[in-house]
Parts: structure tokens; C-alpha cells; sequence
């Protein structure tokens, strides 16, 4: 599953995707943004835990 970059055009997968810490009151243990590896911008956030 890949997302598409808004701003540059690329095609992101979650693999290449870098992760960052969300912006504002959501827990950084159960989600995480993701940004494009080439412009940086936000694709989205995802839910990543708790892992049990
Ligand atoms: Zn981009």
C-alpha cells in the first residue's frame, strides 16, 4: 500500500515513509505521522500500537 505525496508527486510506501512524532495531544505511542523521504511533507497519521 503506498500513499501519494500532495506536494512532490511520489508515490510513498509505509517502508520508505519517515515517521515523526504527531503534532498536538495524540499519544506518540500509538501514532505516528508519516512524511515523505524526498519533500518531507505529511502523507498522514497512523495508528502504530500499543503492541502487546
Ligand atoms: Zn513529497
Amino acid at each position: 500500500m503506498a500513499e501519494e505525496c500532495d506536494t512532490c508527486g511520489r508515490s510513498v510506501t509505509v517502508d520508505e515513509a519517515i515517521r515523526r512524532e504527531t503534532v498536538g495531544d495524540l499519544d506518540s505511542d500509538r501514532w505516528q505521522t508519516l512524511c515523505c523521504p524526498d519533500c518531507g511533507a505529511r502523507l498522514r497519521t497512523v495508528f502504530v500500537g500499543p503492541d502487546s
